[in-house]
Protein backbone atom coordinates (compact mmCIF):
# COMPACT_ATOMS: atom_id res chain seq x y z
CA UNK A 1 0.00 0.00 0.00
CA UNK A 2 1.50 3.42 -0.93
CA UNK A 3 1.60 6.27 1.78
CA UNK A 4 0.26 9.68 2.13
CA UNK A 5 0.62 12.12 4.68
CA UNK A 6 -2.68 14.84 5.00
CA UNK A 7 -1.25 18.23 6.11
CA UNK A 8 -4.40 18.96 8.59
CA UNK A 9 -5.24 22.29 10.67
CA UNK A 10 -6.73 21.28 14.05
CA UNK A 11 -8.14 24.80 14.83
CA UNK A 12 -6.63 27.40 17.12
CA UNK A 13 -7.41 25.85 20.58
CA UNK A 14 -11.33 24.89 21.30
CA UNK A 15 -11.89 21.29 20.52
CA UNK A 16 -15.06 21.88 19.38
CA UNK A 17 -13.32 23.90 16.11
CA UNK A 18 -11.64 20.73 14.94
CA UNK A 19 -13.58 20.02 11.56
CA UNK A 20 -14.83 16.18 11.18
CA UNK A 21 -12.26 15.27 8.59
CA UNK A 22 -9.69 15.84 10.64
CA UNK A 23 -11.06 14.19 13.49
CA UNK A 24 -11.68 11.36 11.09
CA UNK A 25 -8.10 11.00 9.57
CA UNK A 26 -6.52 11.12 12.70
CA UNK A 27 -8.49 8.15 13.79
CA UNK A 28 -7.44 6.45 11.03
CA UNK A 29 -3.42 7.34 10.62
CA UNK A 30 -0.71 5.32 11.21
CA UNK A 31 1.57 8.08 12.53
CA UNK A 32 0.72 11.76 13.66
CA UNK A 33 3.46 14.47 13.99
CA UNK A 34 1.84 16.81 15.83
CA UNK A 35 2.79 20.59 16.68
CA UNK A 36 2.62 22.60 19.92
CA UNK A 37 -0.17 24.41 19.61
CA UNK A 38 -3.05 21.99 18.71
CA UNK A 39 -6.15 21.69 20.96
CA UNK A 40 -6.29 19.99 24.19
CA UNK A 41 -7.23 16.30 24.08
CA UNK A 42 -6.77 16.29 19.98
CA UNK A 43 -4.73 12.66 19.95
CA UNK A 44 -7.25 11.53 22.12
CA UNK A 45 -8.92 9.94 19.03
CA UNK A 46 -5.88 7.94 17.52
CA UNK A 47 -5.20 4.40 17.03
CA UNK A 48 -3.71 2.82 20.18
CA UNK A 49 -0.89 1.55 18.03
CA UNK A 50 -0.52 4.94 15.94
CA UNK A 51 2.99 6.34 16.49
CA UNK A 52 2.58 10.28 18.28
CA UNK A 53 5.53 12.19 17.29
CA UNK A 54 6.03 16.33 18.89
CA UNK A 55 8.08 18.26 15.91
CA UNK A 56 7.06 21.24 17.25
CA UNK A 57 9.35 24.00 18.12
CA UNK A 58 9.16 24.70 21.55
CA UNK A 59 11.04 28.02 22.05
CA UNK A 60 14.44 27.20 23.26
CA UNK A 61 13.95 23.17 23.33
CA UNK A 62 15.50 21.25 20.62
CA UNK A 63 13.08 19.48 18.59
CA UNK A 64 13.53 18.89 14.16
CA UNK A 65 14.12 21.37 12.11
CA UNK A 66 12.27 21.89 9.21
CA UNK A 67 14.06 19.65 6.89
CA UNK A 68 14.12 17.16 9.47
CA UNK A 69 10.56 17.14 9.63
CA UNK A 70 10.05 17.21 5.75
CA UNK A 71 12.34 14.16 6.07
CA UNK A 72 10.49 12.54 8.51
CA UNK A 73 7.45 13.32 6.19
CA UNK A 74 8.60 11.56 3.63
CA UNK A 75 10.40 8.80 5.13
CA UNK A 76 6.73 7.57 6.56
CA UNK A 77 4.65 8.01 3.59
CA UNK A 78 7.71 5.88 1.81
CA UNK A 79 7.27 3.34 4.39
CA UNK A 80 3.46 2.69 3.41
CA UNK A 81 2.36 4.72 6.38
CA UNK A 82 -0.81 6.92 6.47
CA UNK A 83 0.37 10.20 8.38
CA UNK A 84 -1.08 12.84 9.67
CA UNK A 85 0.75 16.18 10.07
CA UNK A 86 -1.35 18.29 12.68
CA UNK A 87 -0.85 21.99 12.96
CA UNK A 88 -2.71 24.47 15.07
CA UNK A 89 -5.04 26.56 12.98
CA UNK A 90 -4.74 26.74 9.41
CA UNK A 91 -1.21 24.55 7.72
CA UNK A 92 -1.50 27.24 5.16
CA UNK A 93 -1.65 30.13 7.13
CA UNK A 94 1.80 30.72 9.03
CA UNK A 95 2.07 26.95 9.71
CA UNK A 96 4.72 26.18 6.98
CA UNK A 97 2.39 23.84 5.15
CA UNK A 98 3.40 25.33 2.39
CA UNK A 99 6.92 24.35 2.54
CA UNK A 100 5.68 20.69 3.50
CA UNK A 101 3.56 20.51 0.54
CA UNK A 102 6.44 21.80 -1.15
CA UNK A 103 8.94 19.26 0.11
CA UNK A 104 6.49 15.96 -0.42
CA UNK A 105 5.51 17.20 -3.95
CA UNK A 106 9.37 17.13 -4.70
CA UNK A 107 9.48 13.73 -3.07
CA UNK A 108 6.79 11.77 -5.36
CA UNK A 109 4.66 11.13 -1.83
CA UNK A 110 0.89 11.81 -2.01
CA UNK A 111 -0.34 14.65 -0.24
CA UNK A 112 -3.75 15.96 1.02
CA UNK A 113 -4.49 19.48 2.63
CA UNK A 114 -7.24 19.74 5.31
CA UNK A 115 -7.76 23.20 6.12
CA UNK A 116 -8.35 24.47 9.50
CA UNK A 117 -9.83 27.55 11.96
CA UNK A 118 -7.52 30.17 11.73
CA UNK A 119 -6.49 31.84 14.64
CA UNK A 120 -6.32 35.23 13.41
CA UNK A 121 -10.32 35.19 12.29
CA UNK A 122 -11.30 33.06 15.48
CA UNK A 123 -9.26 34.28 18.48
CA UNK A 124 -11.08 38.08 17.08
CA UNK A 125 -14.73 35.79 16.30
CA UNK A 126 -14.23 34.32 20.09
CA UNK A 127 -13.53 38.30 21.55
CA UNK A 128 -16.60 39.68 20.03
CA UNK A 129 -14.36 41.46 16.89
CA UNK A 130 -15.42 40.54 13.32
CA UNK A 131 -12.61 40.98 11.17
CA UNK A 132 -14.58 42.63 8.16
CA UNK A 133 -17.98 44.59 8.73
CA UNK A 134 -19.82 46.44 6.29
CA UNK A 135 -19.49 49.38 7.82
CA UNK A 136 -15.83 49.71 8.96
CA UNK A 137 -13.77 47.39 7.36
CA UNK A 138 -13.98 45.87 3.65
CA UNK A 139 -10.75 44.44 3.68
CA UNK A 140 -8.37 42.07 6.04
CA UNK A 141 -4.94 41.52 5.98
CA UNK A 142 -3.10 38.51 7.64
CA UNK A 143 0.33 39.54 8.47
CA UNK A 144 3.49 37.82 10.40
CA UNK A 145 4.63 39.81 13.38
CA UNK A 146 7.54 37.48 13.85
CA UNK A 147 10.05 37.72 10.52
CA UNK A 148 12.36 35.03 9.75
CA UNK A 149 15.49 36.73 11.59
CA UNK A 150 17.89 35.12 8.58
CA UNK A 151 15.75 37.29 6.07
CA UNK A 152 17.88 40.63 5.37
CA UNK A 153 15.91 43.70 6.37
CA UNK A 154 12.39 43.91 6.75
CA UNK A 155 9.99 41.72 4.21
CA UNK A 156 6.83 43.75 5.81
CA UNK A 157 5.97 47.25 3.62
CA UNK A 158 4.97 49.34 6.77
CA UNK A 159 4.04 52.16 4.48
CA UNK A 160 1.96 49.41 2.44
CA UNK A 161 0.22 48.14 5.54
CA UNK A 162 -0.17 51.67 6.90
CA UNK A 163 -1.97 52.48 4.36
CA UNK A 164 -4.10 49.15 4.67
CA UNK A 165 -8.09 50.06 4.05
CA UNK A 166 -8.97 47.68 6.61
CA UNK A 167 -8.58 45.14 9.61
CA UNK A 168 -4.80 44.14 9.79
CA UNK A 169 -4.26 40.93 12.08
CA UNK A 170 -0.74 40.29 13.56
CA UNK A 171 0.19 36.51 14.48
CA UNK A 172 3.27 35.82 16.38
CA UNK A 173 3.61 39.39 17.01
CA UNK A 174 3.25 39.97 20.77
CA UNK A 175 7.00 40.31 21.86
CA UNK A 176 7.20 42.87 19.01
CA UNK A 177 3.91 44.60 19.54
CA UNK A 178 5.91 48.11 20.85
CA UNK A 179 8.03 48.30 17.58
CA UNK A 180 4.90 47.14 15.53
CA UNK A 181 2.72 49.64 16.49
CA UNK A 182 5.55 52.34 16.34
CA UNK A 183 6.09 51.44 12.94
CA UNK A 184 2.80 51.51 11.86
CA UNK A 185 1.99 54.98 13.90
CA UNK A 186 5.50 56.22 11.98
CA UNK A 187 4.20 55.22 8.81
CA UNK A 188 0.95 56.84 8.89
CA UNK A 189 -1.74 54.96 10.72
CA UNK A 190 -3.52 56.74 12.89
CA UNK A 191 -2.79 56.19 16.58
CA UNK A 192 -6.16 56.46 17.83
CA UNK A 193 -7.27 53.67 15.91
CA UNK A 194 -8.57 50.65 18.29
CA UNK A 195 -6.57 47.63 18.63
CA UNK A 196 -7.05 44.55 20.31
CA UNK A 197 -4.86 41.62 21.66
CA UNK A 198 -6.30 38.26 22.09
CA UNK A 199 -4.46 35.81 24.20
CA UNK A 200 -5.27 32.03 23.75
CA UNK A 201 -7.99 32.85 21.65
CA UNK A 202 -11.17 30.19 21.89
CA UNK A 203 -9.68 28.74 24.67
CA UNK A 204 -11.51 28.48 28.40
CA UNK A 205 -8.98 30.90 29.29
CA UNK A 206 -9.20 33.69 26.63
CA UNK A 207 -7.91 36.62 27.72
CA UNK A 208 -8.97 40.22 25.54
CA UNK A 209 -7.42 43.19 25.62
CA UNK A 210 -8.52 46.87 23.92
CA UNK A 211 -6.77 50.15 23.54
CA UNK A 212 -5.67 52.09 20.84
CA UNK A 213 -2.68 51.52 18.65
CA UNK A 214 -0.61 53.83 20.74
CA UNK A 215 -2.11 52.38 24.17
CA UNK A 216 -1.97 48.63 22.87
CA UNK A 217 1.86 47.36 23.85
CA UNK A 218 1.80 48.98 27.44
CA UNK A 219 -1.57 47.71 28.08
CA UNK A 220 -0.31 44.42 26.70
CA UNK A 221 3.12 44.35 29.13
CA UNK A 222 1.05 45.47 31.81
CA UNK A 223 -1.87 42.97 31.37
CA UNK A 224 1.47 40.44 31.42
CA UNK A 225 -0.07 39.12 28.35
CA UNK A 226 1.58 36.13 27.04
CA UNK A 227 1.79 34.31 23.66
CA UNK A 228 0.20 32.61 21.68
CA UNK A 229 -1.71 35.70 21.04
CA UNK A 230 -3.63 37.49 17.87
CA UNK A 231 -2.86 41.59 17.40
CA UNK A 232 -5.48 43.14 15.61
CA UNK A 233 -6.08 46.74 14.73
CA UNK A 234 -8.97 48.13 12.89
CA UNK A 235 -12.44 50.14 13.71
CA UNK A 236 -13.95 46.81 14.45
CA UNK A 237 -12.12 46.02 17.49
CA UNK A 238 -14.78 48.76 19.05
CA UNK A 239 -17.71 46.41 18.18
CA UNK A 240 -16.34 44.06 20.93
CA UNK A 241 -17.98 46.27 23.47
CA UNK A 242 -21.27 45.39 21.88
CA UNK A 243 -20.54 41.80 20.32
CA UNK A 244 -18.15 40.25 23.16
CA UNK A 245 -19.84 37.09 24.50
CA UNK A 246 -17.49 34.37 25.72
CA UNK A 247 -15.83 36.62 28.44
CA UNK A 248 -19.23 37.20 29.84
CA UNK A 249 -20.49 33.63 30.19
CA UNK A 250 -21.15 32.97 34.16
CA UNK A 251 -18.36 31.03 34.68
CA UNK A 252 -15.58 31.94 32.52
CA UNK A 253 -12.14 31.80 33.43
CA UNK A 254 -13.17 29.15 36.30
CA UNK A 255 -11.52 25.54 36.13
CA UNK A 256 -13.50 23.47 37.57
CA UNK A 257 -13.16 19.44 37.97
CA UNK A 258 -15.78 16.87 38.56
CA UNK A 259 -15.15 14.56 40.28
CA UNK A 260 -18.12 11.86 39.32
CA UNK A 261 -17.35 8.76 37.96
CA UNK A 262 -16.38 9.24 34.14
CA UNK A 263 -20.00 7.21 33.09
CA UNK A 264 -21.95 9.47 34.77
CA UNK A 265 -19.66 12.74 34.57
CA UNK A 266 -21.15 14.13 30.73
CA UNK A 267 -24.04 15.40 31.51
CA UNK A 268 -22.53 17.54 34.35
CA UNK A 269 -19.20 18.59 32.60
CA UNK A 270 -21.56 19.54 29.40
CA UNK A 271 -23.57 22.33 31.67
CA UNK A 272 -20.53 23.58 33.13
CA UNK A 273 -18.81 24.10 30.11
CA UNK A 274 -21.95 25.91 28.00
CA UNK A 275 -21.75 28.24 30.95
CA UNK A 276 -17.93 29.11 30.01
CA UNK A 277 -15.97 26.78 32.46
CA UNK A 278 -13.34 24.87 31.63
CA UNK A 279 -13.89 21.60 33.09
CA UNK A 280 -11.02 19.02 33.84
CA UNK A 281 -12.95 15.59 34.70
CA UNK A 282 -11.05 13.92 38.20
CA UNK A 283 -13.25 10.66 38.09
CA UNK A 284 -12.58 9.64 41.88
CA UNK A 285 -14.73 6.81 41.79
CA UNK A 286 -16.37 3.64 38.61
CA UNK A 287 -19.06 2.08 39.25
CA UNK A 288 -18.72 -2.12 39.18
CA UNK A 289 -22.11 -3.86 38.42
CA UNK A 290 -22.15 -7.02 40.44
CA UNK A 291 -22.89 -9.92 39.05
CA UNK A 292 -26.22 -11.16 38.63
CA UNK A 293 -26.17 -13.87 41.12
CA UNK A 294 -26.97 -15.00 45.00
CA UNK A 295 -29.49 -12.38 46.27
CA UNK A 296 -30.37 -10.33 43.01
CA UNK A 297 -30.70 -13.51 41.15
CA UNK A 298 -33.22 -14.26 44.09
CA UNK A 299 -34.73 -10.62 43.78
CA UNK A 300 -35.25 -11.25 39.65
CA UNK A 301 -37.27 -14.34 40.14
CA UNK A 302 -39.48 -13.34 42.62
CA UNK A 303 -39.75 -9.69 40.97
CA UNK A 304 -43.36 -10.07 40.29
CA UNK A 305 -44.18 -10.53 44.56
CA UNK A 306 -42.66 -6.82 45.33
CA UNK A 307 -45.30 -5.03 46.63
CA UNK A 308 -42.56 -1.91 46.90
CA UNK A 309 -39.35 -1.39 44.43
CA UNK A 310 -37.13 1.56 45.49
CA UNK A 311 -34.74 3.05 43.34
CA UNK A 312 -32.18 5.56 44.35
CA UNK A 313 -29.93 6.16 41.35
CA UNK A 314 -29.86 6.32 37.74
CA UNK A 315 -26.98 3.37 37.56
CA UNK A 316 -29.06 1.57 39.63
CA UNK A 317 -32.15 1.82 37.78
CA UNK A 318 -29.93 0.72 34.69
CA UNK A 319 -28.41 -1.99 36.27
CA UNK A 320 -31.80 -3.49 37.47
CA UNK A 321 -33.40 -3.57 33.92
CA UNK A 322 -30.36 -4.84 32.59
CA UNK A 323 -30.48 -7.72 34.76
CA UNK A 324 -34.29 -8.26 34.08
CA UNK A 325 -33.15 -8.58 30.55
CA UNK A 326 -30.96 -11.39 31.84
CA UNK A 327 -33.51 -12.72 33.38
CA UNK A 328 -35.51 -12.69 29.83
CA UNK A 329 -38.40 -10.46 31.94
CA UNK A 330 -39.27 -6.29 31.20
CA UNK A 331 -40.96 -3.17 32.71
CA UNK A 332 -43.71 -5.34 32.72
CA UNK A 333 -43.01 -7.24 35.49
CA UNK A 334 -42.97 -4.12 37.79
CA UNK A 335 -47.01 -3.46 36.80
CA UNK A 336 -47.94 -4.55 40.49
CA UNK A 337 -45.51 -2.75 42.48
CA UNK A 338 -45.52 1.02 43.41
CA UNK A 339 -42.02 2.00 42.31
CA UNK A 340 -40.63 5.02 44.32
CA UNK A 341 -37.57 7.08 43.07
CA UNK A 342 -35.02 9.69 43.99
CA UNK A 343 -33.78 12.36 42.10
CA UNK A 344 -34.91 12.98 38.67
CA UNK A 345 -32.06 11.56 37.24
CA UNK A 346 -33.48 8.12 38.41
CA UNK A 347 -36.81 9.51 37.87
CA UNK A 348 -35.54 9.85 33.97
CA UNK A 349 -33.78 6.95 33.69
CA UNK A 350 -37.35 4.73 34.95
CA UNK A 351 -39.29 6.86 32.50
CA UNK A 352 -36.70 6.18 29.79
CA UNK A 353 -37.26 2.20 31.01
CA UNK A 354 -41.57 2.99 30.52
CA UNK A 355 -42.10 3.07 34.03
CA UNK A 356 -43.16 6.47 35.29
CA UNK A 357 -42.82 6.41 39.16
CA UNK A 358 -45.07 6.61 41.82
CA UNK A 359 -43.43 8.27 44.96
CA UNK A 360 -41.17 11.07 44.24
CA UNK A 361 -39.75 13.08 47.57
CA UNK A 362 -38.91 16.62 46.41
CA UNK A 363 -36.13 16.13 48.31
CA UNK A 364 -32.99 13.70 47.25
CA UNK A 365 -32.09 12.10 50.18
CA UNK A 366 -33.15 9.12 52.03
CA UNK A 367 -34.97 10.69 54.48
CA UNK A 368 -37.17 12.15 52.52
CA UNK A 369 -38.46 9.20 50.53
CA UNK A 370 -38.91 8.02 53.98
CA UNK A 371 -41.39 10.20 54.57
CA UNK A 372 -42.77 10.26 51.32
CA UNK A 373 -43.54 6.53 51.73
CA UNK A 374 -45.53 7.05 55.15
CA UNK A 375 -48.90 6.43 53.13
CA UNK A 376 -47.89 3.35 51.58
CA UNK A 377 -48.69 0.38 52.91
CA UNK A 378 -46.12 -1.89 53.50
CA UNK A 379 -46.62 -4.12 56.65
CA UNK A 380 -45.85 -7.58 56.25
CA UNK A 381 -45.69 -6.66 52.16
CA UNK A 382 -42.19 -7.58 49.98
CA UNK A 383 -40.04 -4.29 49.68
CA UNK A 384 -37.32 -4.55 46.98
CA UNK A 385 -34.66 -1.52 47.84
CA UNK A 386 -32.17 -2.21 44.40
CA UNK A 387 -29.57 -0.02 44.70
CA UNK A 388 -25.49 0.60 45.84
CA UNK A 389 -23.48 -1.88 47.62
CA UNK A 390 -22.17 0.79 50.16
CA UNK A 391 -25.54 2.78 50.47
CA UNK A 392 -26.86 3.80 53.79
CA UNK A 393 -29.62 1.61 55.76
CA UNK A 394 -31.45 4.63 56.29
CA UNK A 395 -34.46 3.51 54.07
CA UNK A 396 -34.41 -0.26 54.34
CA UNK A 397 -34.26 0.39 58.38
CA UNK A 398 -37.49 2.77 58.31
CA UNK A 399 -39.09 0.41 56.12
CA UNK A 400 -38.60 -2.97 58.33
CA UNK A 401 -39.60 -0.93 61.43
CA UNK A 402 -42.87 -0.20 59.22
CA UNK A 403 -43.11 -3.99 58.97
CA UNK A 404 -42.19 -4.14 55.42
CA UNK A 405 -40.12 -7.76 54.37
CA UNK A 406 -37.06 -5.50 52.83
CA UNK A 407 -34.42 -7.11 50.45
CA UNK A 408 -31.57 -4.63 50.52
CA UNK A 409 -30.12 -5.74 46.83
CA UNK A 410 -26.56 -4.37 45.88
CA UNK A 411 -26.26 -3.65 42.06
CA UNK A 412 -23.34 -2.78 42.06
CA UNK A 413 -20.33 -1.26 44.01
CA UNK A 414 -18.39 1.67 44.00
CA UNK A 415 -14.69 1.36 43.30
CA UNK A 416 -12.05 3.96 43.66
CA UNK A 417 -10.60 5.27 40.33
CA UNK A 418 -7.32 5.86 40.01
CA UNK A 419 -6.12 9.41 38.80
CA UNK A 420 -3.52 10.10 36.14
CA UNK A 421 -0.89 12.53 36.46
CA UNK A 422 -2.96 14.76 33.44
CA UNK A 423 -6.00 14.20 36.24
CA UNK A 424 -3.84 15.85 39.18
CA UNK A 425 -2.44 18.54 37.34
CA UNK A 426 -5.74 19.41 36.00
CA UNK A 427 -6.75 18.82 39.82
CA UNK A 428 -4.33 21.39 40.88
CA UNK A 429 -5.60 24.32 38.64
CA UNK A 430 -9.30 24.23 39.67
CA UNK A 431 -10.86 27.07 41.23
CA UNK A 432 -14.29 24.88 42.20
CA UNK A 433 -14.22 21.15 43.00
CA UNK A 434 -16.88 19.81 42.63
CA UNK A 435 -18.53 16.23 44.64
CA UNK A 436 -21.66 14.92 43.69
CA UNK A 437 -21.49 12.16 46.10
CA UNK A 438 -20.16 10.90 49.67
CA UNK A 439 -17.93 8.38 47.70
CA UNK A 440 -16.36 11.30 45.38
CA UNK A 441 -15.49 12.48 48.51
CA UNK A 442 -13.99 9.58 50.03
CA UNK A 443 -12.15 8.26 47.40
CA UNK A 444 -10.87 10.71 46.23
CA UNK A 445 -9.25 12.20 49.31
CA UNK A 446 -8.10 8.66 50.26
CA UNK A 447 -6.12 8.24 47.18
CA UNK A 448 -4.17 11.22 48.60
CA UNK A 449 -5.87 13.76 46.12
CA UNK A 450 -7.11 17.18 47.78
CA UNK A 451 -9.05 20.45 46.28
CA UNK A 452 -6.20 22.76 46.22
CA UNK A 453 -5.69 25.66 48.43
CA UNK A 454 -8.01 28.47 47.51
CA UNK A 455 -10.34 26.42 45.53
CA UNK A 456 -14.09 26.50 45.96
CA UNK A 457 -15.48 23.40 47.64
CA UNK A 458 -19.31 22.54 46.40
CA UNK A 459 -21.14 19.41 47.35
CA UNK A 460 -24.74 18.32 46.33
CA UNK A 461 -26.16 18.34 49.70
CA UNK A 462 -26.17 17.73 53.37
CA UNK A 463 -25.23 13.89 53.14
CA UNK A 464 -22.34 14.62 51.01
CA UNK A 465 -21.12 17.76 53.16
CA UNK A 466 -21.17 15.88 56.11
CA UNK A 467 -18.42 13.54 54.15
CA UNK A 468 -16.45 16.13 53.11
CA UNK A 469 -16.32 17.97 56.86
CA UNK A 470 -15.37 14.54 58.49
CA UNK A 471 -12.39 14.35 55.54
CA UNK A 472 -11.40 17.75 56.69
CA UNK A 473 -12.84 19.88 54.17
CA UNK A 474 -14.45 22.92 54.24
CA UNK A 475 -17.64 23.06 52.01
CA UNK A 476 -17.77 26.66 50.40
CA UNK A 477 -21.40 26.16 48.43
CA UNK A 478 -24.29 23.29 49.24
CA UNK A 479 -26.63 22.63 46.59
CA UNK A 480 -30.35 23.74 47.64
CA UNK A 481 -31.75 21.29 45.18
CA UNK A 482 -29.76 18.06 45.57
CA UNK A 483 -29.17 17.34 42.30
CA UNK A 484 -27.05 17.69 39.04
CA UNK A 485 -28.76 21.01 38.04
CA UNK A 486 -29.25 22.29 41.83
CA UNK A 487 -25.47 21.59 42.26
CA UNK A 488 -24.77 23.69 38.69
CA UNK A 489 -27.53 26.51 39.93
CA UNK A 490 -25.29 27.24 43.28
CA UNK A 491 -21.99 26.87 41.93
CA UNK A 492 -23.28 29.70 39.15
CA UNK A 493 -24.36 31.74 42.00
CA UNK A 494 -21.29 31.43 44.14
CA UNK A 495 -18.97 32.56 41.06
CA UNK A 496 -21.60 35.67 40.48
CA UNK A 497 -21.22 36.73 43.70
CA UNK A 498 -17.73 36.83 43.91
CA UNK A 499 -17.18 38.47 40.73
CA UNK A 500 -19.16 41.22 41.61
CA UNK A 501 -18.17 42.11 45.14
CA UNK A 502 -20.77 43.28 47.05
N1 LIG B 1 -1.36 28.05 11.50
C1 LIG B 1 -1.79 28.81 12.65
C2 LIG B 1 -0.82 29.91 12.99
C3 LIG B 1 0.52 29.45 13.39
S1 LIG B 1 1.61 30.73 13.80
C4 LIG B 1 -3.20 29.35 12.39
O1 LIG B 1 -3.69 29.27 11.28
O2 LIG B 1 -3.82 29.81 13.34
C5 LIG B 1 1.45 30.80 15.54
C6 LIG B 1 0.73 32.06 15.94
O3 LIG B 1 -0.66 31.91 15.74
C7 LIG B 1 0.88 32.42 17.39
O4 LIG B 1 2.09 33.10 17.64
C8 LIG B 1 -0.31 33.33 17.58
O5 LIG B 1 -0.09 34.61 17.06
C9 LIG B 1 -1.33 32.65 16.71
N2 LIG B 1 -2.17 31.74 17.47
C10 LIG B 1 -2.28 30.42 17.35
N3 LIG B 1 -3.19 29.92 18.20
C11 LIG B 1 -3.68 30.98 18.87
C12 LIG B 1 -4.67 31.16 19.86
N4 LIG B 1 -5.35 30.12 20.36
N5 LIG B 1 -4.93 32.40 20.32
C13 LIG B 1 -4.28 33.46 19.83
N6 LIG B 1 -3.33 33.36 18.90
C14 LIG B 1 -3.03 32.14 18.41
Amino acid sequence: MSGIVHLVGAGPGDPGLMTRRSLELIASADAILYDRLIPPGALEGARPDAELRYVGKEPGAAALSQEETNALLVELARAGKRVVRLKGGDPFVFGRGGEEAEALAAAGVRFEVVPGVTAGVAAPAYAGIPVTHRDSASAVAFITGHEDPEKPGSALDWDALARFPGTLVFYMGIRQLPDIADRLVTAGRDPDEPAAVVERGTHPAQRTVVDTLAGIAARVEAEEIRPPAITLVGAVAELRETIAWLERRPLHGEVVAVTRARAQASGLAERLRELGAEVVETPAIRIEPRPVDGQLREAIDSIGEYALVCLTSPNGVQLLFDALEGGGRDARSLAGATVAAIGPGTTAELARHGIRADVVPERFVAEALVEALEHVEVEGRRVLVARAAEARSVLPDALRERGAEVDDVALYETVAEPLSDLQLAGLDRATYVTFTSSSTVRFLLESGARPPAGARVVSIGPVTSATAEEHGLTVDVEAERHDIDGLVDALKADAARRRVPA
